[in-house]
């Protein structure tokens, strides 16, 4: 199947998501992920309708960026870890970050966000499932409270909400109580009305679950292989 005929269906499988729990089609976004993929394939899929893009490395961007100047409103997302030292670069060739992991990382983007007189939207990358080799601060922890406590004082950052990548399981339905945790958090947070938090974005669900993650509140699904086919491994 082609790239546009995968987002085709993909759409589908979305609507049907948010029928099923009474949720409006037109609430979620669909990003398409496009790490690994060739500058043409990303154009094949704006193509077809997409604007929203995923990319989890600063330097794999700034190459295919270049040739794809010409896509009006597209818009890039890092969902990667990114190193405090490649704030800078990531803050000029991507809209958001929709991937941050510590408060030392937001003061770093609020730093370049200042210098490019530019407001850097961005969301809180959470570790739901605890799992110590993936990046994200753990619910609950100190770590988050610090930033959600310092967010009013990062003024060129705006935070939109939560991300969340759970652990994988090979049954989409293992990740609807991470999912589930997420929305909790959210909702948790949102009760604290707390200075300088935004809370209208829930990035959850991939390529294996997106449809779970919808039905668990999701506004935006990350997909990748699902549209470009499967990726090499690394
Ligand atoms: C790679 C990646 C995705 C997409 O994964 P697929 O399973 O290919 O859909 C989504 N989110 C993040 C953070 C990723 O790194």
């Amino acid at each position: 199947m082609s790239i546009a005929e995968n987002i085709t269906e993909i759409r589908s499988r979305m609507d049907a998501a948010a029928r099923r729990v009474s949720r409006s089609p037109g609430d979620v976004t669909l990003m398409a992920v496009s790490k690994t993929c060739s500058a043409g394939d990303i154009r094949e899929a704006y193509k077809a309708g997409l604007r929203v893009f995923g990319e989890s490395r600063v330097q794999e961007l700034a190459t295919k960026a270049e040739s794809l100047r010409d896509l009006a409103n597209a818009k890039f997302h890092f969902i990667g870890h990114l190193q405090a030292n490649k704030a800078g670069k990531a803050v000029e060739l991507f809209s958001c970050v929709d991937s941050l992991d510590s408060l030392r990382l937001a003061r770093k983007i609020n730093e370049a966000g200042a210098r490019l007189h530019r407001r850097v939207p961005v969301l809180i990358e959470i570790n739901a499932g605890g799992e110590e080799q993936k990046s994200g601060v753990t619910p609950d922890s100190e770590e988050l409270e610090e930033l959600l406590q310092a967010a009013s004082g990062l003024e060129n950052l705006e935070f939109r909400g939560l991300m969340t990548v759970p652990p994988y399981t090979k049954d989409p339905e293992g990740a609807r109580p991470f999912f589930r945790a997420l929305r909790e958090l959210r909702k948790k947070i949102a009760a604290r009305k707390l200075p300088g938090i935004g809370l209208d974005v829930l990035s959850m669900g991939m390529s294996n679950d997106f449809e779970v993650a919808i039905e668990e509140g999701a506004t935006c699904v990350r997909v990748g292989s699902a549209i470009f086919g499967e990726r090499p491994r690394l």
